[in-house]
């Protein structure tokens, strides 16, 4: 019995009017960045299986349940559908020396994979738009990554909370998990299974709990904030030092983790509260460590990455418009008329209109009536009589003062020019 072809559960179509809000989307986020200096790069949706598990970290809900991991059935190599776009970027970067005499500011937009339960605002194939600055130690740049945000979002109208925290240093974090891991066993018995499983492979993420009875517990848990240096409080105070400058609001959430181990020092997240549980739009943080453990040489790094199905759910309508400027209509015996109306077409599109050209024939009525359809001002009419004379006959289709006109061909695009203007 043969079974209907459906796309992967939580993989989904993007039909053209969702796709023009993302197109226009992603202009509006690449203007921005670039206006920051940030330069595209484009990585494979591929990669090799141990990139992420050596970058992510193997104790994380990414690579522990939620990769899509395959054996490459011709060599056997693993690989796996990219989860998130740091590990990939801090691998070309690695990869084509691009940090070794420069500093860098990249981004990247695309598809990414999780294995996860698909609901509102959670896919098993999602989009972000990324940034990643290396070579940079901040705080600057990670202030100027959330100001970008800022910016970003303004430009878009959504309004969104900004929360951030300090995961300091590795040396801090082992103090702070040893102290935190003794807390946490005296309450075992409480805690749910996940966060039992993760008691000792990756405690601080407990924190992200959303089991009532663990979240009581994390209540009265030590907290990170009080095991952080000098230095480490110093690089914070200065990202919210320029943050207040700059009249960015915030606040402090000293529990807040990222899913990835990769994080130090400075991490964020923009909030909504209208999207339900699935309330964060964009998130990021500094990664410091991450390109030297994938072999490459120390260098200091920030990013973000923002969930682009979750930020449409925020934006408005756009109002672009895609309705086409004139309809071209031909009929005749013989090849005259259509010679002429693909001539036509192509002149106007020169000239920069937005032309539909009538494709699979039938009467001038039927024809009509399509052009009528297609929202266009202007139907351009071809049949034996324009095509003895060289002309089209314009017919505007929505101003009822204006008469129609027969217009030479070479005259066209300078006669629309006179009237109209052109959407593309
Ligand atoms: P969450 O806590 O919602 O699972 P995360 O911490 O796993 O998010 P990140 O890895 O930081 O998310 O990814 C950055 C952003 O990408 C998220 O803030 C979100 O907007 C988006 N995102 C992550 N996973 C998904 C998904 N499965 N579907 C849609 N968007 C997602
Ligand atoms: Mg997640």
């Amino acid at each position: 019995m043969s079974q209907k072809l459906q796309s992967v559960r939580g993989m989904n179509d993007i039909l053209p009017d969702d796709a023009l809000r993302r197109e226009w989307l992603e202009t509006q986020a690449a203007k921005c960045l670039r206006s920051y200096g940030y330069l595209p790069i484009q990585t494979p949706i591929v990669e090799p299986t141990p990139l992420f598990s050596r970058a992510i970290g193997e104790a994380t809900d990414i690579v522990e349940k939620e990769m899509y991991s395959f054996t490459d059935a011709l060599n056997g190599e693993p690989l796996t559908l990219r989860p998130e776009g740091t590990a990939g970027c801090a691998r070309a970067v690695i990869q084509h020396g691009l940090a070794n005499q420069h500093t860098l500011r990249l981004y990247y937009m695309g598809a990414m994979f999780r294995h996860e339960r698909p609901q509102k605002g959670r896919y098993r194939q999602f989009h972000q738009i990324g940034a990643e600055a290396f070579g940079f130690p901040g705080p600057d740049v990670d202030a100027e990554q959330i100001l970008l945000l800022a910016r970003l979002w303004k430009e878009l109208g959504v309004s969104l909370t900004l929360s951030i925290n300090s995961l300091g240093q590795s040396e801090e974090r082992t103090r702070h998990r040893k102290d935190l891991i003794a807390y946490l066993e005296k309450h075992e018995a409480s805690l749910d299974e996940d966060a039992r499983r993760r008691l000792y492979s990756n405690p601080l993420r407990i924190f992200d709990s959303k089991n009532q009875t663990t979240q009581a517990i994390c209540a009265d848990a030590p907290e990170l904030p009080a095991y952080l240096g000098e230095a480490s409080h110093a690089h914070f105070a200065d990202v919210t030092l320029i943050l207040q400058d700059e009249g960015v609001p915030f606040t402090v959430n000293p529990r807040m983790v990222r899913g990835l181990d990769y994080y130090n020092l400075t991490v964020f997240e923009w909030i909504t509260n209208d999207l339900g549980a699935q309330g964060t739009v964009a998130a990021g943080g500094r990664y410091d460590g991450l390109v030297e453990q994938l072999g490459g040489k120390p260098t200091p790094a920030c990013g973000f990455a923002i969930g682009v199905e979750r930020l449409l759910e925020l934006v408005g309508q756009n109002n672009t418009d895609e309705t086409p400027d004139i309809y071209v209509v031909h009929q005749g015996e013989g090849e005259g008329a259509r010679t002429l109306a693909f001539r036509a077409a192509e002149q106007l599109r020169d000239a920069g209109y937005r032309v539909i050209l009538h494709c699979g024939g039938g009467s001038f009525k039927s024809q009509m009536k399509k052009a009528d359809g297609s929202g266009a001002n202007y139907a351009i009419l071809i049949g034996g009589d324009e095509v003895a004379a060289k002309a089209a006959l314009v017919k505007p289709l929505r101003d009822k003062e204006r008469e129609q006109e027969l217009v030479k061909l070479a005259d066209l695009s300078h006669h629309f020019n006179n009237f109209t203007h052109r959407k593309n």
